[in-house]
């Protein structure tokens, strides 16, 4: 079955996704112009992420990690250093570099989610901690925080920092069907300007997960459209995913958890797919905002 019939069948006859991708040497290629080209990106990032602004942008640091200054308001979504799993990757100076930031929030314990390093880099800022109940001990395991400066959150424990009202919530980021759960959050955080929906990484795709978020200004959506299918002419998860974010009504969809360097081609997921996916989306609703943020780089929000 093609891709457009396998749409067709769900109910979504939008596109040819027609992926035709040349695999390991474009992700080669695309690690190698981010690590030569690391340091000046990084540099030029955190002198716009610092700068005062009156609007909301989000700056994508890896694959899935976020810097957001919202009005002034600076916080960050599992951060990472590019280096935490690209080791040829010149080292940057976080505690120098983030120690402006007011609020950090933790998903789970992925490999790329997770930078104890940077972690450490910036222990000794103002910073408060959001971290999940079941990230707790590795968290204080690894950090001499101080209590006030962190909260250990459950799902739906509503908290307010510095303005922002954030709310986190389980993440369905179990395969169907694996026996061991995979605990992670999501969060939505509530802002002067916006409202912004990070459910993380998803591997069940539940259309009524979302459902209670309806009309965000913007969710983020980690592409995944099936394990070891990212060369796949016809992905598995395609009509599933797109669904599934549909579902809260956002006015922009950010697609990112591309080029995740440590994992294999086939699960791998690139440029390509995330053009795939905004015409889907585009098709499926022509009001709304599609934006795959290029790494370092501001994408307003
Ligand atoms: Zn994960």
């Amino acid at each position: 079955m093609d891709a457009n019939m396998r749409l067709r069948e769900q109910g979504l006859d939008l596109i040819n996704a027609n992926f035709n991708l040349p695999g390991r040497h474009n992700i080669l290629a695309k690690r190698k112009s981010i690590v030569s080209g690391y340091t000046k990106l990084w540099d030029v990032m955190i002198r716009e992420w610092r700068a005062p602004r009156i609007t909301d942008a989000v700056w994508l640091i890896y694959a899935a990690s976020y810097l957001f200054n919202t009005r002034g308001l600076k916080w960050a979504v599992d951060p990472v250093s590019l280096g935490n799993l690209v080791p040829e990757a010149p080292a940057i100076d976080a505690g120098r570099d983030l120690n402006d930031l007011d609020f950090v929030l933790l998903t789970h314990d992925h490999a790329d989610h997770t930078d104890i390093g940077l972690w450490n880099q910036i222990k000794d800022s103002r910073c408060h901690w959001v971290v999940p109940a079941h990230m707790a001990e590795r968290f204080f395991d690894n950090m001499r925080l101080k209590r006030p400066r962190c909260s250990v959150v459950v799902p739906e424990q509503k908290i307010m920092l510095a303005g922002a009202c954030i709310t986190p919530f389980d993440a369905p980021h179990t395969p169907p069907g694996a026996t061991n759960k995979i605990n992670a959050f999501g969060y939505l955080v509530e802002t002067a300007n916006g409202s912004y929906l990070l459910p993380g990484d998803i591997r069940a795709y539940d259309p009524l997960c979302l459902e209670r978020f309806k009309g965000v200004s913007a969710v983020f959506a980690h592409v995944f459209l099936g394990r070891a299918a990212a060369r796949d002419f016809n992905p598995p998860l395609l009509a599933a995913f797109v669904k599934f974010y549909l579902n809260c009504h956002p006015k922009k969809i950010v697609l990112a958890h591309l080029y995740e360097f440590a994992r294999q081609p086939e699960d791998c997921w690139l440029a390509e797919h995330a053009d795939a996916l905004a015409r889907v989306f585009a098709a499926a609703d022509h009001e709304l905002a599609i934006v795959t943020p290029e790494w370092f780089k501001e994408t307003l929000l």
